[in-house]
């Protein structure tokens, strides 16, 4: 029967096994040919280790560039491009798995008068200050909570198990940082956010934390802006 299978990749081998299986039963096989085929089985054998070697560190290497690849491939699917916070879906994750145990405080923050500056200085610009933003959020928020970008220039800061009292400190320092020390040249005026803050308890979702949240963020836009406003609870 034709074969159709690829051509036999240890025809060699397979041929010095033979001669040695040959060479093994026959009851008078000489000291030569013992030798002869034992030389050729050596051969063979060696050159299949050092194959198999190499395709050992092959696969490794292509396991390693797998896994790499997938935790980037994660990394994106949960963060924001441009800034590398959490991106809104995962916002929204992380602060439902969260609640599920603890209170937390939610901050929303949206930069003040952005279209402006988008107007005013151009698009790439615009895209400078809310990496200045992000990065005095970073700041201060450090490893005590979560930051995402839930909207164009609109952010949010999860802090679980702050209390009502640490979180409007942070929310001051934030914004401080921001209206106090953000040049982002050519931008000439003074940059700012207005903030929104909810304290909520475990059980609450998502939907809740962030309406009270943006609710009071409303009030620190129509207030002036520039400002931190809490939720009425
Ligand atoms: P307010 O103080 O009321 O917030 O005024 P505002 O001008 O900031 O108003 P709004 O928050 O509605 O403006 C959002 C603008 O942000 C509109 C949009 O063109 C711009 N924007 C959204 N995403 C991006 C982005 O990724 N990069 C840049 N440069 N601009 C963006
Ligand atoms: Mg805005
Ligand atoms: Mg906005």
């Amino acid at each position: 029967m034709p074969s159709t299978s690829s051509p036999d990749l240890f025809q060699k081998e397979s041929a010095a096994l033979e001669k040695a299986r040959a060479v093994h039963a026959a009851a008078d096989a000489d000291a030569d040919g013992y030798r002869q085929s034992l030389g050729e089985l050596i051969e063979h054998f060696e050159r299949l280790m050092r194959e198999t070697r190499r395709l050992i560190g092959r696969s490794d290497r292509a396991e390693r560039e797998m896994q790499a690849l997938a935790t980037q491939l994660a990394h994106r699917a949960s963060h924001d491009a441009l800034t590398g916070v959490l991106n809104r879906s995962a916002v929204i994750e992380r602060t439902s798995k969260t609640l599920r145990a603890n209170s937390a405080v939610m901050i929303v923050l949206d930069i003040d008068e952005f279209k402006r500056i988008n107007d005013d200085f151009g698009h790439p610009v615009g895209d400078a200050v809310i990496l200045g933003v992000v990065d005095c959020l970073r700041r201060i928020v450090g490893e005590s909570g979560f930051i995402g970008r839930v909207g164009g220039e609109e952010f949010t800061v999860l802090l679980p198990g702050h209390d009502a009292a640490s979180a409007a400190n942070l929310a001051e320092r934030m914004r401080e940082a921001i209206s106090d020390s953000l040049i982002v040249p050519p931008v000439d005026r003074r940059i700012t956010a207005s903030f929104g803050v909810s304290h909520n308890e475990a059980g609450d979702g998502f939907d809740t934390a962030y309406a009270l949240a943006d609710a009071a963020l409303y009030r620190a836009k129509r207030g002036g802006r520039n400002r931190v406003e809490f939720a009425d609870q």
